[in-house]
């Protein structure tokens, strides 16, 4: 059972020295408990009780950490089942798998496409994390030559997939200081693929037909020493496999069962040649529950969505998202252009920018920092009020990029049009449009005065 925070403050030192960052051990004691810091930040804890506590404040799902340097990720450490109960913690995260029958121009070709694959959304970058290589030739040297070729050409982590130890050895060879992903220990070859893992200090994917296979394998190679593991659920059936998913996170969480507290690895419409299919299911094994996501086909165009919806599923739902306050430059405005006013709420600025776009006038759209709350929860808060608009604007540097200094205002707080004419001495203060559909026949017709 989880430790509360008095039950950790009676294992810490009690000198409130401060040197783990907060002033008090009570305070850290509460953060502890809350999994919001790690037990090794105190230097002065006893290693008894050290062990005893990262014991006890470690998230029921491991956290599993695969790749090297600027390029390793994390998967795990969840606490929750859904998101409106608490912030999940680390995505879930798409990856492709290369065939090693293939000759080494194409293996060359999709691990580039998959590391160029990137979109920039809401200031994040998103992309693939992992590349997959599949053992189908049956030849440890084809699949030695697959895996040299794969990371010669991507700095995404890689994932070995074959059944057979010989196979994933001849493959580690080449990369095992990236810290990649074997895939998978079963029934019959858990030993030997448990050892490989060992020797190499990475982690081992387990896999089975069944839950009760998942974890009775689990058990085995944690009794062989292997810490790090992801589970492989393979049921043959889709609507069986989500069940599967969420049974295994349900295990994890409600009941502390320890054989199935590890992230999962999913292969979504594995053996199906329709990549919509596969979208689709990708999409679902993002939201229940999975953690590596290995995909045949990584178009961009399908790709694009999926990393949409992993962005949108691992925010925090607390906190809205916001862009950076500044000025953004819509189509190629010049000093005659429209300036338009607006708060850094990601969905205002997607939905005024997107019907600026579409309006086809360049131009330039001034975004306030009101700490992500959209235009009138903004001004009821008192954030998008006329002596603090006027100090964004004055700083904002739009005056000189602009000879007209007409401010469109957005229409829902048009009653506090005239008393921003007066805080803006040099601007004039004009009331756009209430609803966003209407900015492009606004500005189509607008005009400098
Ligand atoms: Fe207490 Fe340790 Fe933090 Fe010092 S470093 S305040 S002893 S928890």
């Amino acid at each position: 059972m989880a430790l509360t925070g008095l039950d950790i403050f009676k294992k810490l030192p009690k000198t409130n020295c401060g040197e783990c960052g907060v002033p008090t051990c009570m305070a850290f004691a509460m953060k502890l408990a809350a999994r919001q810091v790690e037990i090794t930040l105190c230097p002065y804890v006893s290693d008894e009780a050290k062990a005893e506590l990262s014991e006890a404040s470690a998230a029921p799902i491991k956290k599993i950490t695969l790749g090297t340097g600027d390029n390793a990720f994390k998967v795990g450490e969840e606490t929750v089942m859904f998101r409106h109960e608490k912030t999940f913690v680390n995505p879930g995260v798409y990856g492709i798998v290369i065939d090693d029958s293939a000759d080494d121009a194409t293996i060359a070709d999709k691990a580039k496409k998959a590391q160029a694959i990137e979109f920039e959304r809401i200031e994040q970058q998103l992309r693939p994390r992992v590349v997959g290589v599949k053992s189908t030739s049956g030849s440890a040297d084809k699949f030695a030559n697959a895996v040299a070729k794969v990371a010669e050409n991507t700095k995404l982590s890689i994932v070995l997939i074959s059944d057979d130890p010989a196979i994933i050895k001849a493959g580690l060879d080449k990369v095992k200081d990236n810290n990649p992903l074997i895939y998978a220990a079963d029934s019959n070859n858990y030993q030997a693929m448990a050892d490989l893992a060992k020797e190499a200090g990475v982690p081992l994917a387990v896999k089975g037909a069944t839950v009760e296979e998942l974890a009775d394998i689990s058990e085995k190679v944690t009794a062989a020493g292997v810490k790090d593991i992801v589970l492989a659920p393979e049921n043959a059936d889709m609507s069986e496999g989500l069940k599967d998913l969420v049974y295994i996170r349900r295990a994890a969480l409600k009941q502390k069962y320890k054989p199935l507290g590890f992230p999962t690895i999913t292969f979504p419409a594995d053996g199906s040649a329709d990549p919509e299919l596969e979208m689709a299911m990708a999409g679902v094994h993002l939201m229940k529950y999975g953690g590596l996501i290995m995909m045949n086909d990584l178009d961009p165009a399908r790709v694009l969505p999926l990393l949409v919806l992993q962005q949108n599923i691992y925010t925090d739902p607390q906190k809205p998202m916001q862009m950076s306050e500044g000025i953004y430059e819509i189509g190629e405005p010049k000093e005659d252009s429209p300036v338009l006013l607006t708060t850094n709420f990601s969905l205002t600025y997607f939905i005024v920018s997107g019907e600026v776009e579409s309006s086809r006038v360049p131009t330039w759209l001034c975004v306030m920092d009101v700490e992500g709350l959209s235009v009138l929860t903004a001004w009821a808060a008192g954030k998008f009020v006329p002596e603090k608009i006027a100090a964004f604007v004055n700083k904002s540097g739009i005056n000189d990029k602009v000879k007209h200094h007409n401010m469109i205002l957005p229409g829902y707080v048009s009653q506090i049009s005239g008393e921003l004419d007066d805080e803006l001495a040099d601007w004039k203060v004009t009331v756009g449009p209430r609803e966003a559909g209407d900015i492009p026949h606004y500005l189509k017709s607008w005009k400098a005065s």
